[in-house]
Order: structure tokens, then sequence, then C-alpha cells
């Protein structure tokens, strides 16, 4: 039996942990992945907005935070495979059969990329489906590459790709795309790009790796298959609550609704980051959101 339970250990659930620590609360974390940090080991770029350090990339930043809770007291376990999670008992079975007990539990479970469902998406990944244009770039040089998304980090990581590329084909449903000015001022401009708007890619279809997708565009008579030998998805992210839905009240996009001292609708159950912050999740609102529910829980056992 813990007093705190965390599930995930981006920065809102390490700064919950090393507030929790702090406040004296017999605490331990739980993982799904082998290394923690969540999003930020997505990050490529510096983070200059996180104030009190400048880091060049995510895993950067990560690694400050890493430093700061290594003196901490807290249990953390990675590489955690969770089975089913009673939120009412505060009860968390492991696939290893474990059973866990705690008197509160904090949600820090962040988000995931949204994929597409379609056939070849599971099959092609790291097989021609890239994670990132920033990171797998030089692999990409000279191949024609196909980026799935409307928003901004489509049209950046288009851009980005554009310059190793010979073509870049950015497939869009809307008919407008919801990238900022600065990147659909410099799509039309750049030659290696072709915007697909009002399409959909049905298919991304090989062998051993990614050589077409299948696409559908708006007015055309059926879908044309497009030889491309990369693949990069970016059609944003959803909440980690499939877990935990039907136990506590979340919102139509599946977000857990918090108050203002981070509980959610279940006593002693609290949620922080960006799992329950759909309008602006930041790493600030993150780590600030850790401490909240850390000092809540604090103050309601007495310590
Ligand atoms: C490319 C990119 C650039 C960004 N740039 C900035 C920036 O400049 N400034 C800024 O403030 N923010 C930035 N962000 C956003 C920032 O990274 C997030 O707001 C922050 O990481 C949210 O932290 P979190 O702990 O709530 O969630 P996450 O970082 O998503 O961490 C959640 C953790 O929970 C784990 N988890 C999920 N489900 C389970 C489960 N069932 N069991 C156990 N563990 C689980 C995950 O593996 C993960 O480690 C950026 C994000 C991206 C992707």
């Amino acid at each position: 039996m813990h007093d705190v339970l965390i599930i995930g250990a981006g920065p809102a659930g390490l700064s919950a942990a090393r507030w929790c620590d702090e406040l004296g609360l017999d605490t331990l974390v739980l993982e799904q992945q082998e290394e923690v940090g969540g999003q930020l080991l997505s990050v490529h770029n510096p983070i200059n907005n996180y104030l009190g350090i400048h880091a060049t990339n995510g895993a950067e930043l990560r690694d400050h935070f890493v430093d700061q809770i290594k003196t901490s007291d807290f249990d953390l376990w990675t590489n955690v495979e969770i089975e089913s999670v009673d939120l009412k008992a505060k009860r968390v079975i492991l696939k290893s059969g474990e059973e866990l007990r705690s008197i509160a539990t904090i949600i820090a479970t962040g988000l995931r990329r949204r994929r597409l469902g379609i056939p070849g998406e599971t099959e092609f990944e790291g097989r021609g489906i890239i994670e990132s244009g920033a990171r797998d770039r030089d692999s990409l040089k000279g191949k024609d590459v196909c980026v799935i998304g409307g928003g901004d980090a489509a049209a950046e990581n288009a851009l980005l790709l554009a310059e190793v590329c010979p073509t870049v084909t950015l497939v869009h449903r809307g008919r407008k795309m919801q990238a900022r000015r600065e990147f659909t001022e410099a799509l039309p401009t750049n030659h290696c790009v072709t915007v697909f708007p009002e399409s959909v890619v049905h298919r991304i279809i090989g062998s051993e790796q990614v050589e077409a997708v299948e696409i559908e565009r708006a007015g055309a008579i059926k879908p044309f298959q497009m030889a491309v030998q990369g693949v990069l998805i970016r059609i944003g992210w959803e909440p980690n609550t499939d877990f935990i839905s039907g136990q506590l009240e979340l919102d139509e996009l599946s977000y857990v609704i918090v108050g203002s001292q981070q509980e959610t609708s279940v006593a002693n159950v609290f949620a922080v980051g960006d799992v329950a912050n759909p309008l602006a999740p930041t790493i600030a609102g993150a780590v600030g959101a850790g401490a909240t529910a850390a000092k809540v829980i604090a103050s309601r056992l007495g310590r």
C-alpha cells in the first residue's frame, strides 16, 4: 500500500513524484516506456520557453529533470504494463499479476499521436513510416515522401524534408490547411512540395519497405497509387485514457475533466498534465499541475 500511485513519468508525473517525495508521501510511479520523459523524447528542436532552463532538445530537458529527481526517494518502475485499474478502489493490477494499492492516484498519462487506422500503418512502422522529419531526415535523403496532415507539424515536417527529398507530397483532408501562416506561405513557393487538399490516404503499400500510398482526391473518379519511399503521419494527438474510460468523467475528446486542484470526478483521483489539458498543453503547465496535485494530496493526508 502506497500513499500515492502515479501513472505516467512525463514532466507532469515526474513533477508530482518530486513534490510527493518532498512532502513525505510514500510514492510509486509507473511508466510504460523504458525511459521517462514522455513527449519530451519527441522534441528535437530547442526548448526555450520553459523558464529557468534552455535545452537544445527535449531529451536534454528530460536529463535535467532526471538529475534533479536522482536524490528523491520515490519508487519508479519503467517498462510496466498495466492490466487493469479500479480507480474507486485505488487498485492497479499489472500484466505481471502484481496488485498495487494506494490512498490516492495521479493520472499523468499524457498524449499519444493519433493514428489513421489504415492498412499498412502498423506493418510498415520503422520500414518507411518515419517518426520525425528532423530525426529521420538523413535516412530519407533522395527519397520521395508523403506527409499526411494539415496542421503545423505536417507543414513544418514537409518543409524540412523538402530540403533533402526530391518530392514531398502533403496530403490533408480539409479544404484549407490549419497550419501557421509562415508555413502556409512557404509551402506553395517550395518547388519540391505538392499539396493535395481534400484528399485522403487509404492504404500504405509495399513488401519489405513502403513503396506507395493509395490516395483519393476530391472530385477524382477513383483512388490512385503514388510511389513513395517514406511516409510521415502528423494528424494530431489524443489523450491516453482508454484504460480508465467509463470510470471517471471525460470530455468529448476523452480528456480527463478536472477541477482547479486537479481533482477528477472520483474521490482522491487526480489527473495532471496534457491528459487533462486539451486547450493549453505545455511543459510548464504539466509540471505545475503535478505540483498542485501532490500538495493537495499531502494536505488531505495531513502531511
Ligand atoms: C514536438 C513537440 C514539441 C513540443 N515543444 C514544446 C515546447 O517548446 N514547450 C512546451 O512547453 N511544450 C512543448 N511540447 C509539449 C510538451 O512536451 C507536453 O506538454 C508535456 O510533455 C506534457 O507532459 P505530460 O507529463 O503531461 O505528458 P507526456 O509527456 O505525454 O508523458 C506521459 C507519460 O505517460 C506514460 N504513459 C501513458 N500511458 C501509460 C500507461 N497506461 N501506463 C504507464 N505509463 C503511461 C507515457 O509513456 C509518457 O511517458 C512539445 C511537444 C511535442 C510533441
